[in-house]
């Protein structure tokens, strides 16, 4: 059909044309055969790269690719909270004081989110991330977060944040474990709390309700690259979310990413990040966090 006076039009033709259309254009190329209006010559030369294009675009990577909406995790009551405080050799990130040991991720200038009672809030006024001044490779984290009570929106603009177990760039580069609301915020179930975001789904969902705190306690095992840039083990990673299990040693597929399939990018070390979220819901809070090389 797409043999034109002996050539061949390229195979997106036939990939992207419903067959309707490409009846129609068969009938316009005999018509134009038979003495029609068309310039064969131009159709012939500008038709293929119109098609390619259409097709890389219908191609192109969204976001709602990547998006898993069931099975929907169980919820689960957790017990009641549990005081983590740093053992000895902990580092501490945050201890209620100062964000001395933060900085903004966009210019590294000083972390500028609220602190106050002991607690620091996400500044929605600073459209930055914040990361730790320091960088890590492998280790344990704890990280104590709380949803307001007067959280406003829906879906993944319903408190969200995020940490990031390392940041390999500005904006929301890195390796995300979602922070948001839990309690009946119908949303995507590979980004809801306690997901690592866009890759796997928590195994059961112990969200307390807004207002009250909750607590992660990570493991991160960081990825390993070889001189190439080609990824020597994957990164691992176990999650339990206010004492429940809700990541078991996952083997990530690489960052996590808006838009498109995870990738790995060669990285050392790395700070781990706190994410502002652009959507336009009360900020959330953090408090007690320390980190275990
Ligand atoms: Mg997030």
């Amino acid at each position: 059909m797409f043999d034109f006076q002996g050539r061949q039009l390229p195979e997106t033709l036939a990939e992207v044309l419903d067959p309707r259309h490409a009846v129609l254009l068969a009938w316009d190329l005999q018509n134009d055969q038979a003495g029609g209006a068309f310039n064969k010559a131009s159709l012939v030369e500008t038709v293929p790269p119109v098609l390619a294009a259409a097709t890389a675009a219908a191609r192109r990577p969204v976001a709602a690719d990547t998006e898993v909406w069931e099975p929907v995790p169980k919820k689960v009551t957790p017990g009641a909270f549990v005081a983590a405080p740093p053992p000895s050799d902990a580092i501490v990130l945050f201890d209620g004081k100062n964000l001395d040991e933060w900085v903004a991720t966009q210019d590294k200038k000083p972390a500028a989110w609220t602190v106050a009672d002991g607690i620091v809030t996400v500044n929605k006024a600073v459209r930055s991330n914040i990361e730790t001044k320091r960088s890590f490779k492998d280790y344990q984290l704890h990280l104590e977060w709380r949803i307001p009570a007067n959280i406003t929106g829906e879906g993944q603009s319903r408190g969200n944040s995020g940490v990031f177990l390392a940041s390999t760039g500005n904006g929301d580069a890195g390796y995300e474990i979602q922070i948001l609301d839990a309690n009946d915020n119908k949303t995507y179930v590979n980004g809801m709390a306690g997901s690592i975001y866009k890759q796997f789904i928590p195994l059961v969902n112990p969200t307390r309700p807004v207002g009250e705190w909750n607590s992660y306690d990570i493991a991160w095992t960081a990825p390993r690259f070889n001189d190439d840039g080609s990824v020597k083990s994957p990164a691992r990673v176990t999650v339990h979310f206010n004492g429940v299990l809700v990541q078991n040693n996952v083997e990530l597929k690489g960052e996590t990413l808006f838009v498109g399939p995870p990738v790995y990018k060669k990285y050392d070390t790395a700070p781990i990040k706190l994410q502002t979220h652009g959507d336009p819901s009360p900020g959330i809070s953090f408090r007690n966090i320390w980190v275990r090389e």
